[in-house]
C-alpha cells in the first residue's frame, strides 16, 4: 500500500510538472505556428526552397503541439469516480473507436464470459485504458495481425501475487488485451510502467500510455499483469475489483449471505 501511495504521489507531482511545462510550450508553439503561417500567407512568391523550409518547420511545430496536447490531457487527469461498470458493455461502446484505431490490417475479436460481474471502476478512465492498450497493440503490429479482448470473472488468491505486486485476494473482473505483435524483451518489459519510458520515435510515443493504465488500475484497487514474448505478442491483463453493490450480487449469493448472518 505504501509503494502504491508513493507511486501515486510521484504521478501526481509529475502530472503537475508536466502540465506546467506543456502549457507554456503550447503557448510558445502557438506563436511559432502563427508566425510561420503569416510568413507563408504574406510571401506566397518567396523562393520555393525557402517556403519548403518554412512549411517543414510548421509541420514539426504542429507535431510538437499535438504532443503537448497529449501531455496536457495526461496532467489534467480527473480524480477517479468509481461506479458499478458493465465492462463488456463499455468495450462494445468503444468498438467504433477501436476499429478506427486499428485500421484495416488488424482484425479484432471480443469475448465476454457469461454472467460477467460488474466492476467498481471509473468508466471513462477504464475506456481510456482500453484505448491506450489498443494503440500499443496497433503499434506492435505494423504488418497487421489480430487483437483479442477478453472479459471474464476471476477469483484471485495470494498464489497469483507477482514479485513486488501484492495481490489482495478476492473477486475481480478480468479484462485482457492480446496482440500478435512484436512482443517485448524482459528488459523492456521491466520498464514499461515507468512514466515517459518509450521505445517509439519522438512525436509518436509519450511513454504515458501504460503509466495511465497502471495508475488507473492501482488506484481502483486492482492488479495488472503482463506477459510478452518477442516475435509472438503480448497480453496485458487488468484485474478490476468486482462491484459489491447489493444489486450486483447474484440472488443465490445474497441468500447464502443472509443465512450466514443469522
Ligand atoms: P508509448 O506507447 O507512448 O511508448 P506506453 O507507456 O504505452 O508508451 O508504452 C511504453 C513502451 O512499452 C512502448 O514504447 C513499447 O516499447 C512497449 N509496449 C507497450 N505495449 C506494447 C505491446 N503491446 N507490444 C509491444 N511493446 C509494447
Amino acid at each position: 500500500a505504501e509503494a502504491a501511495l508513493r507511486q501515486s504521489q510521484k504521478m501526481e507531482a509529475l502530472g503537475r510538472l508536466t502540465g506546467g511545462i506543456a502549457h507554456d510550450f503550447n503557448n510558445m508553439l502557438a506563436v511559432i505556428i502563427g508566425n510561420l503561417d503569416l510568413f507563408i500567407r504574406r510571401y506566397p512568391d518567396a523562393d520555393p526552397k525557402m517556403l519548403r523550409f518554412v512549411s517543414g518547420s510548421q509541420e514539426a511545430a504542429r507535431r510538437a503541439a499535438a504532443l503537448t496536447q497529449r501531455l496536457l490531457a495526461f496532467s489534467r487527469r480527473q480524480p477517479l469516480d468509481p461506479k458499478a461498470t458493465d465492462i463488456g458493455r463499455s468495450i462494445a461502446d468503444l468498438s467504433d473507436i477501436l476499429r478506427r484505431t486499428l485500421g484495416d490490417a488488424i482484425s479484432i475479436e471480443t469475448l465476454r464470459a457469461p454472467g460477467l460481474w460488474r466492476a467498481n471502476v471509473d468508466t471513462s478512465q477504464f475506456e481510456t485504458a482500453v484505448i491506450n492498450l489498443t494503440v500499443n497493440a496497433r503499434d506492435a503490429m505494423p504488418e497487421g495481425g489480430k487483437l483479442l479482448i477478453e472479459c471474464a470473472n476471476a477469483r484471485l488468491d495470494q498464489s497469483h501475487a507477482e514479485a513486488g505486486d501484492d495481490v489482495t485476494p478476492g473477486d475481480y473482473v478480468m479484462v485482457s488485451v492480446t496482440d500478435t505483435g512484436t512482443g517485448m524483451s524482459p528488459e523492456i518489459l521491466s520498464q514499461v510502467f515507468e512514466p515517459f519510458f518509450t521505445t517509439k520515435p519522438v512525436g509518436l510515443g509519450t511513454g504515458l500510455g501504460l503509466s495511465q493504465v497502471h495508475g488507473f488500475v492501482k488506484q481502483s484497487g486492482g492488479h495488472v499483469s503482463l506477459s510478452s514474448e518477442v516475435g509472438r505478442g503480448t497480453t496485458v491483463s487488468l484485474y478490476l475489483p468486482r462491484s459489491l453493490e447489493v444489486s450486483d450480487v447474484p440472488v443465490a449469493d445474497r441468500i447464502v449471505r443472509a443465512e450466514h448472518g443469522r
